[in-house]
């Protein structure tokens, strides 16, 4: 398991119902889905109309469940969780579908993994509160059509593209969350520190936020081990040199890249000149499988400017010879 995963672990799941903003005005950064949201939000509840349905598309740990959670508390609707892929028949949505009082907010996680027949039922749902239920099979089969309550549906995905047109157009609004600027992160940080009780200097806030990669789940995680280095080791005060030290026992660096990501860079660097290099040969060279190297390591890579993803192969930038204190070969500088 990586300290920097941006997916919730067992640990993640447990603390991080107390951790989750409660309302908007909570809710840190991501100003431009917020101020939208609020008058999305105000406008149904002054109509006294069910809000609605809401598109929200983003990396892991962004804050999508939180901020569904937050849609239902400020709408005073209950709230119901669950996701694509346990969502394996139709038969499985028409149960949630048809148990759902009115005006709940429904949050369907990994929507873009929804089998085919629940994504078809759910367009009709959408639309038109709504679904057929079919009973029997073959040329008896008949349709026997069930009205639901008006509901939100809150949809979740990593990215919006995923999803079938038809699915997409059915919400009223959508939403891209993007990564946290290191500022806001800090503020994360200050305000998880607070509830854990944990005490931290500005600076030592601002050593864990600028190592992690954007994402809120991930400040929050390595805040916890930060905390538990400065109470073994120290007298539980979080200073910069003590999230710097407990980081670097974790190996995790100041940019946030853990081992494997440094592993695939070293080699690109030093075995292979900074390349071009193709995947399946680095992937060797650093002793991980392709997929690892490819869905695991490099998007981070790419998304900090170190690596870059050519026709000829993967190549590393200048900053990834800055970042590892290496100096490109001669042919390279020019
Ligand atoms: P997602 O559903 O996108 O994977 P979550 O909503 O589960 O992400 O958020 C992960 C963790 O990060 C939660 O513990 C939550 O408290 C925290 N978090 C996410 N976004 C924010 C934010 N904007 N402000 C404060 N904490 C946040």
């Amino acid at each position: 398991e990586r300290l920097v995963d941006s997916v919730a672990d067992r640990e993640d799941q447990a603390v991080e119902a107390a951790l989750r903003p409660k309302d908007l005005g909570e809710f840190i950064g991501q100003e431009k889905v917020r101020e939208q949201l609020d008058l999305v939000l105000r406008a149904a509840r002054a109509r006294g109309a069910t809000a609605d349905h809401v598109l929200l598309s983003g990396a892991p740990g962004l804050g999508k469940t939180t901020l569904s959670m937050i849609i239902a508390a400020e709408m005073g609707a209950p709230i119901r969780i669950t996701s694509g892929p346990a969502i394996q028949h139709a038969g499985d949505l028409a149960a949630i579908l048809s148990s759902l009082q009115e005006g709940e907010v429904l949050f369907l996680d990994e929507i873009h993994r929804m089998s085919r027949p629940a994504e078809e039922m759910l367009y009709m749902a959408m639309e038109d509160f709504r679904v057929d239920v079919i009973v029997g099979k073959g040329p008896g089969a008949t349709a026997i059509p069930l009205e639901l309550p008006p509901f939100t549906l809150v949809g979740a995905t990593t990215r919006a593209g995923l999803l079938p047109p038809p699915l997409r157009d059915r919400f009223g609004f959508t939403a891209h969350m993007e990564f946290y600027e290191p500022a806001e992160l800090e503020r994360v940080i200050h305000r998880s520190a607070d509830l854990l009780e944990v005490e931290i200097e500005p600076d030592g806030a601002a050593e864990i936020a600028g190592r992690s990669r954007g994402t809120p789940r991930i400040a929050n995680r390595l805040l916890r081990r930060v905390r538990d280095y400065a109470q073994v080791k120290a007298d539980g005060l979080i200073t910069r040199d003590i999230a710097a030290a407990a980081l670097a026992v974790y190996e995790v660096d100041a940019r946030g890249l853990d081992r494997l990501d440094r592993g695939v860079l070293e080699a690109l660097l030093k075995l292979f000149g900074g390349g071009p290099v193709g995947l399946s040969t680095l992937a060797v060279a650093v002793g991980e499988e392709r997929e690892t190297v490819e869905e695991v390591a490099e998007p981070f890579l790419v998304r900090e400017g170190l690596l870059a993803r050519t026709p000829r192969g993967r190549v590393a930038t200048p900053a990834a010879w800055a970042h590892l204190g290496l100096t490109p070969p001669r042919s390279q500088t020019a």
